[in-house]
């Protein structure tokens, strides 16, 4: 093995890669890692932790309006956007510099260069202009936006990448797509004071979610004043004059704005990196194919995260890179477990949730519970603010495991992350009953909903 440089080379710094090299590295192992960009990746530099700060900043002007049910007189408010950008840069800055230091502080070497398979067990680095040679190889690439090439005028537009480092507030943006970023920039916008037009070719928004998730989310967003256009796309995009940007849309609609955002899907990083020239398998999206262990057809390369087109969440990444260092390096064959994720939409209200939605539920089980509570959360009364909760567990009414739980509602990430945990574990319906409620919470309905709502056998709701 010392014939090579290094025991494992990694490539690309975010979430997975980097969870990856500094673990290999603590085991003793000779790890370096090529990141071209910025180490962090998409989640800490232009992703997840941005966007989360700019949900905090997007939500104050609902605070400062929920103050005055609660006696407080707040003083008009302004919003400096150059203040919040600067501050992100600085967080991301921090954050960024701690990912590069995790992995120096195990022991492994951080490359800032792009790197290319030479063969495969070479790797070029452009910017020292030489190969280094690893046993191990791992591709940790990531993704990004998905261009529309076949849009008109979509030179135009921006992706969620532009979004965060903008010169300056647009007064109008129109957001196509319906999936967690699409939503997610139309809530952040709208709370900023941006006009918010959201354009999604389907029926409802959210199209991997709960229906009762989605159309909750949709009316709420509508009521507080974003508007929602669905079985709508963008035919083409024209830059006006006066230098707005006129969306014409498959409606007939034109819409008028300063900024045009796609936000619709993304894909993976696998371009001019030598992977076809040492025979590495790409799938048509352009993904990495990969074992159930994240080996490729090449048998000492190795691919996680976005890159392969799994399921893109930078928790599953970084699972996936804790599992291929228990298979290449502790002789222990570990293969991710992808079932029954939880995950969150930070919209406004939030999306938690974990296990089958009802419709998906109904289609795998004869008989099915549904318990669903909607409410005004506490905070909300005094407030005044018209805004309801949404909780809601499917049951598989044979087993009684809880199959499926579905939030909506402040803080519903949170408890997406906690009701993990049972989903997980196969807990039933009883267990939960059997669960002391915490009063006075939003969360207590999760073990208070005595009766189903209703049922649905063979599809029958009954
Ligand atoms: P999603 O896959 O979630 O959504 C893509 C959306 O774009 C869908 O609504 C899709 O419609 C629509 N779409 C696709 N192609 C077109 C087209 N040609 N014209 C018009 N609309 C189109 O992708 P995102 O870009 O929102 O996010 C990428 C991934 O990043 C997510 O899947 C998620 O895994 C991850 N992510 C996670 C977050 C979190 O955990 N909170 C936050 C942000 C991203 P349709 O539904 O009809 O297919």
């Amino acid at each position: 093995m010392a014939a090579y440089d290094y025991d494992l080379f990694v490539i690309g710094g975010g979430s997975g890669g980097v969870r990856a090299a500094r673990v290999a590295a603590a085991l003793g192992k000779r790890v370096a890692i090529a990141e071209e960009y910025r180490f962090g990746g998409t989640c800490v530099i232009r992703g997840c932790v941005p966007k989360k700060l700019y949900v905090y900043a997007s939500q104050f002007p609902e605070h400062f309006a929920d103050a005055a049910g609660y006696g407080w007189t707040v003083p008009e408010a302004s919003f400096d956007w150059p203040t919040l950008v600067a501050n992100k840069d600085k967080e991301i800055a921090r954050l960024e510099a701690i990912y590069k230091k995790n992995v120096e502080g195990s022991g492994g070497e951080t490359f800032h260069s792009r790197a290319v398979l030479v063969d495969t067990h070479s790797i070029y680095l452009v910017a020292e202009d030489r190969t280094v040679s690893a046993d191990q190889i791992l591709i940790a690439t990531g993704g990004r936006p998905a261009p529309h090439p076949a849009l008109p005028g979509h030179e135009y537009c921006i992706f969620s990448n532009e979004a965060f480092d903008l010169k300056e507030l647009p007064k109008a943006i129109m957001i196509e797509g319906g999936g967690y970023i699409a939503v997610e920039f139309a809530n952040i916008f709208h709370g900023l004071g941006v006009d918010t037009t959201l354009v999604y070719r389907g029926q409802e928004i959210l199209s991997r979610f709960d229906m009762d998730l989605r159309r909750s989310l949709h009316e709420t967003m509508e009521r507080k004043g974003i508007r929602i256009l669905c079985h709508a796309v963008s035919e083409s995009v024209r830059k006006t004059p006066e230098g707005k940007l006129d969306a014409q849309l498959t409606t007939g609609e034109t819409l008028t704005v300063d900024q045009v955002m796609l936000a619709i899907g993304r894909i993976p990083n696998t371009e001019n990196m030598g992977l076809e020239g040492v025979g590495v398998e790409l799938s048509k999206t352009g993904a990495i194919v990969v074992d159930k262990y994240s080996r490729t057809n090449v048998d000492n390369i190795w691919a996680i995260g976005d890159v392969t087109h799994r399921v893109q969440l930078t928790p599953v990444a970084i699972h996936e890179a804790m599992c291929f260092v228990e298979t290449a390096f502790k002789d222990n064959p570990t293969a991710p477990d992808h079932d029954t994720i939880p995950t969150a939409v930070f919209s406004q209200p939030e999306i938690g949730t974990v296990g089958l939605s009802e419709d998906d539920a109904i289609e795998r089980y004869p008989d099915v519970e549904v318990y669903r509570a909607s409410f005004r959360p506490m905070r909300h009364t005094l407030s005044g603010r018209d805004e309801k909760m949404l909780i809601k567990l499917v049951v598989d009414g044979v087993s009684r495991k809880v199959i499926g739980a579905h939030i909506l509602g402040p803080d519903a990430g949170e408890m997406a992350q906690l009701l993990g945990i049972p989903l997980k574990a196969g807990l039933t319906k009883d267990d939960f009953d059997r669960t002391m409620a915490v009063h006075p919470t939003a969360a207590e309905e999760l073990v208070t909903m005595y009766k189903p709502t209703y049922r649905v056998k063979n599809g029958e709701r009954v």
